[in-house]
C-alpha cells in the first residue's frame, strides 16, 4: 500500500463492468412489502448497492477466469482437484483436503460423523450455518467469547479470541466425552468480524491438548485474520500473511472452510484434516450426497478457481486494501454519528442497531428496522445480525434469550464496490438520521423450525407513512 494516503485506494483496474440500477422510492415500498419486509425475498435486480453478504459475492481476477478454461471435468481425478489439494495442502498442511460445493457442507458431513445427541461444541462464536448443523444433529453449540467482544464501544486488538479459562472450565464442567471438537470461527463472523490473536489460538491449543479434543477451525476469513495479526500482533509485522496462515493452521487438527469468502470465488468449500479415520467417514457419506471425494459437488473449473483465489487472497496489498474500505465506511459513519463495533473487522461494518435505535425494544428487532430502513431510502442491501438471527426460546421455560448485540452488518463483497459506493451508503445513513426515531419495530408473522431469518415474514408494528416525493 501507498504509506501517506488517508483513504484505500484499489490495487487493481477494471476489465468487465456489470451495471447497477437505482430504482425509485415507490418501486421499493412495493418490493419490501411484497418481500414480507424480509431482505432475501427482494430481488437483486431491485439493490442498489448490495451488502447483504461478502460470500459468493467476490469479483474474480483475469486469471482466476482464465482458470475456467483450464477445467477438466473429468468425474474421477480431474488435474485441478490436484492443484487444489496441493495448494491448500501447501497453506494449511492438513493431510487430507476434501472439496464440497460450501462451507455448510462441511459442517454437515462433520457433525455428523463425529456429535452424538446431547453433545456440546464451544465456539468462540458459532456462525448460523454453524450453530443450525450442531442443532440439526441434537448438539449444543456453545458460545465462548471474551467479554470484550461483547461490547460494542470496546476498542481491543482481537475482540473474536476465544475466553480461554472460560472453555477450560467448561470442559470439566461437562466431561471431556461430551465435546467432540472444539472450534474458532477466524474471523468471528457473528460477532463483528473481529479476528482471533495468534496467542488465544495457542492457548485454546493448549487447553484442547490437555483433555485430549480436536481443535477445528471454521477457516472462512483466515486471510483477513492473518492479515490482523500481521498489523496487530507484535512479532509478526515482519512475516508473510501466508507464513502467518500456516502457524495458525500448524495448531488445527482440521478445518471447515467456506471458499465464498477468502478463496475469492462464487462457490465453493473444502473440509481439512489429519485424522485418517475422519477422512474415511466422511468420504463415503459424502458419495451420497455431495459427490465423489475428487469433485465434492463441484466442476474441475471451479476447483481451479479455488486454487488461484486462494493464493491472490494472500497477497498483503490486497488484503491491505480491503481492511482500509472497511475502515473506510467505519470512518464515514464516525461523521454522521453512527454507533459501530469498533474497531472495524475484517469482512464489513457492524452498526450498532440497539444504540442507533434505542427506543425500538429488543423484541421488535430494533436491527431489521434498520435493515428496513436502509432500503427504503437508498436501496441499500443490509442483513439483520441480532434476535431475528440468534434469539433462543428456553425448551423448558419458554423465555427468549436475546445475543448479545443487535447488528445490522454491512458487509462488503471483495474487489467489488468502489470509494464512491461506499460513500453513498454513508449519504443513505446520512439521511435516515434525520428520521430515525420514528422509525417503528417489527413483528414476525411466520417462521420456519430452522434457521428462520432466511425465510420467515414480519409485520411492521406502526406502519411508516412513507413520503414520496
Ligand atoms: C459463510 C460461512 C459459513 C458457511 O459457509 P457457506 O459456504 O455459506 O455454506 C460458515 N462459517 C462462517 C464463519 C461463514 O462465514
Amino acid at each position: 500500500m501507498i504509506d501517506d494516503l488517508d483513504f484505500p485506494v484499489e490495487p487493481y483496474r477494471i476489465k468487465v463492468v456489470e451495471p447497477i440500477k437505482m430504482t425509485t422510492k415507490e418501486e421499493r415500498e412495493l418490493n419490501i412489502q411484497r418481500a414480507h419486509f424480509n431482505i432475501f425475498n427482494i430481488r437483486s435486480e431491485d439493490v442498489f448497492i448490495d451488502l447483504l453478504t461478502d460470500s459468493g459475492t467476490s469479483a474474480m481476477s483475469d486469471d482466476q477466469w482464465a482458470g475456467i478454461m483450464k477445467g477438466d471435468e473429468a468425474y474421477a481425478g480431474c488435474r485441478n482437484y490436484f492443484n487444489f489439494v496441493e495448494t491448500i495442502q501447501d497453506i494449511t498442511g492438513f493431510k487430507h483436503i476434501i472439496p464440497v460445493h460450501q462451507g455448510r457442507v462441511a459442517e454437515n458431513l462433520l457433525f455428523s460423523t463425529i456429535l452424538k445427541e446431547g453433545d456440546y461444541v464451544p465456539n468462540n462464536t458459532h456462525f448460523d450455518t454453524t450453530r443450525g448443523n450442531v442443532t440439526h444433529k441434537k448438539g449444543i453449540a456453545v458460545d465462548l467469547i471474551i467479554k470484550e467482544g461483547k461490547d460494542p464501544a470496546k476498542e481491543y486488538p482481537f475482540k473474536g479470541n476465544m475466553d480461554v479459562e472460560r472453555l477450560e472450565e467448561f470442559i470439566i464442567e461437562k466431561g471431556r466425552d461430551k465435546i467432540p471438537a472444539v472450534f474458532m470461527t477466524l474471523t468471528n463472523n457473528s460477532a463483528g468480524g473481529q479476528p482471533v490473536s495468534m496467542e488465544n489460538i495457542r492457548r485454546t491449543k493448549e487447553v484442547c491438548e490437555k483433555y485430549g479434543i480436536p481443535l477445528f477451525y471454521d477457516a472462512a476469513r483466515y486471510a483477513e485474520n492473518a492479515y490482523f495479526i500481521k498489523l496487530r500482533e507484535p512479532g509478526y509485522e515482519n512475516k508473510s500473511i501466508k507464513e502467518i496462515a500456516r502457524e495458525m493452521f500448524s495448531y488445527a487438527d482440521g478445518c471447515c472452510m467456506s471458499a465464498k469468502k477468502d478463496a475469492l470465488v462464487n462457490m465453493g468449500g473444502f473440509l481439512g484434516t489429519n485424522d485418517d479415520d475422519l477422512e474415511q467417514k466422511i468420504t463415503n457419506l459424502m458419495i451420497m450426497i455431495e459427490g465423489f471425494r475428487t469433485y465434492g459437488g463441484l466442476s474441475g473449473r471451479d476447483l481451479e478457481v479455488i486454487a488461484r483465489g486462494l493464493l491472490e487472497a494472500l497477497d498483503a496489498d490486497y488484503l491491505a486494501h480491503r481492511i482500509e474500505q472497511v475502515k473506510f465506511l467505519g470512518e464515514e459513519l464516525d461523521k454522521i454519528g453512527v454507533p459501530y463495533v469498533k474497531p472495524t473487522g475484517g469482512h464489513a461494518v457492524f452498526v450498532d442497531a440497539g444504540a442507533f435505535l434505542p427506543h425500538i425494544p429488543r423484541d421488535q428487532f430494533p436491527a431489521q428496522a434498520l435493515v428496513i430502513a436502509l432500503y427504503r431510502e437508498g436501496g441499500v442491501r443490509a442483513v439483520e445480525i441480532g434476535g431475528l438471527m440468534f434469539a433462543e426460546k428456553d425448551p423448558v421455560t419458554g423465555k427468549v434469550k436475546h445475543p448479545p448485540m443487535e447488528l445490522v452488518r454491512l458487509a462488503i463483497p471483495r474487489r467489488v464496490y468502489t470509494m464512491s459506493h461506499l460513500k453513498y451508503v454513508a449519504h443513505t445513513f446520512k439521511k435516515i438520521m434525520a428520521y430515525k426515531d420514528k422509525l417503528s419495530g417489527f413483528e414476525i408473522t411466520y417462521e420456519p423450525r430452522y434457521m428462520r431469518h432466511f425465510t420467515m415474514h414480519l409485520k411492521e408494528i406502526t406502519p411508516q407513512e412513507i413520503k414520496v416525493k
